[in-house]
């Protein structure tokens, strides 16, 4: 790959002025132009290319040495410009859009026949995503209303949350960065497939199946969320792959919180007298008593928001600071806990202890 200079520029989401205009107009001419740029929205840092242009769609591939059967999703910046893309609107499409767009969720539809097979992996459906950020929505004006936007990581490693993460993974890789701050959802967006009845989330994220169920009424859920051992392979492609992970070894305990702790302890004890480095992920309630090389605290239990906001950094950090062998507790289920347990299940290798009530150890799912 060739090096190249990577410019950055800097935007306030809430008042872009005329400086960071002028550099999202800049940016919009590089997309248009058929470069790549990375830029903010309300869940990661994207890696945006021009959607129609299969030669951009081949360079995000490239630069995140991502699999190329695993789609992108196209973001829009006026919901009326789905028509352009999409073969046809179906009813509940507009109600959802009414209710959760401009947002973090994405619509996955049968595409229309200039959506190249370059951007949707060879499918023929497309996803489709309308941000809320405004430095999103301006850069996808600019840069021709279609922008093809996976996650700006390299490919297997935690979604970016602030633009030093992108350009850790993409300087020399790409024409422009974004750097709008630190993000606010910090999880990918959810997906929700609307080519099948009832519509199937894909993907769960800060739009909860709870929030879906009550504008739509019934919806499935894709049984490959939470777990490995289903013999299915995930209906969206790219969530087949290992994905979100540290280098280092993860293992979520889940349990009783004292047991939980002590078993933390003990096994990172163990760890770092055979020679490991050793970190924990942990929640304000519990941080105080662990013991380990690099501690990282995700926030209150009950604050979901912060610990979704938290956990790829957290996860990045474990990087930088080399550690080989990481523990993390485990989140409930409910609500915006079941995007934040996926993405932890993935970054584990669904690597799962389970602590029964009688203390013993009971290891599932390990792979
Ligand atoms: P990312 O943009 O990195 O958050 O990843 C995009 C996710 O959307 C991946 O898991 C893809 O597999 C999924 N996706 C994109 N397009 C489609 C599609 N047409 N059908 C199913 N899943 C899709
Ligand atoms: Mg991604």
């Amino acid at each position: 790959m060739i090096k190249m200079r990577t410019e950055i520029i800097r935007v306030n989401q809430n008042h872009i002025g005329s400086a960071a205009e002028e550099g999202l107009r800049r940016g919009g001419e590089i997309l248009k132009a058929g470069g790549l740029v990375a830029f903010p929205t309300e869940t990661v840092y994207g890696l945006g290319g021009d959607a129609l242009n299969p030669e951009s769609s081949r360079k995000i591939y490239a630069a995140k040495g991502r699999p190329s059967d695993n789609p992108l999703i196209v973001h829009i910046c006026r919901f009326q410009d789905i028509r352009h893309i999409v073969r046809a609107v179906p009813e509940n499409v507009d109600r959802i859009a009414d209710a959760f767009w401009p947002g973090p969720l994405t619509m996955i539809l049968q595409k229309a026949e200039r959506v190249p097979y370059e951007t949707t992996g060879g499918l023929d459906t497309v996803a489709v995503r309308f941000p809320s950020h405004p430095a999103a929505r301006k850069l996808i004006e600019y840069g021709g209303g279609f922008i093809a936007a996976p996650s700006a990581n390299s490919s297997g490693r935690p979604s970016p949350t602030v633009a030093r993460h992108v350009l850790e993974d993409m300087d020399g890789r790409i024409e422009m960065v974004v750097d709008g701050g630190e993000v606010g959802i910090g999880l990918e967006s959810t997906i929700i497939d609307m080519t099948v009845t009832p519509p199937k989330i894909l993907r769960p994220g800060y739009v909860t199946r709870e929030m879906l169920e009550h504008v739509l009424g019934e919806i499935d859920m894709d049984v490959t969320i939470m777990r490995d051992d289903s013999g299915q392979t995930p209906k969206a492609p790219g969530m087949k792959y290992r994905h979100y992970a540290p280098a280092g070894r993860l293992t979520i305990v889940e349990g009783e919180p004292g047991q939980v702790t002590a078993y933390i302890n003990e096994r990172a004890a163990k760890d770092k007298a055979a020679g490991e480095k050793t970190g924990i992920l942990g929640t304000r309630e519990q941080i105080g008593q662990y013991q380990a090389d690099v501690i990282k605290c995700m926030g209150n239990r009950e604050d979901e928001e912060r610990i979704a906001r938290n956990l790829f950094s957290a996860l990045r950090s474990f990087d930088e600071e080399r550690v080989t062998r990481i523990y993390s507790e485990s989140f409930p289920t409910q609500g915006l806990g079941q995007a934040i347990m996926n993405r932890l299940l993935k970054a584990a290798g669904h690597r799962v202890v389970r602590l029964d009530e009688a203390g013993e150890r009971s290891m599932e799912q390990e792979q």
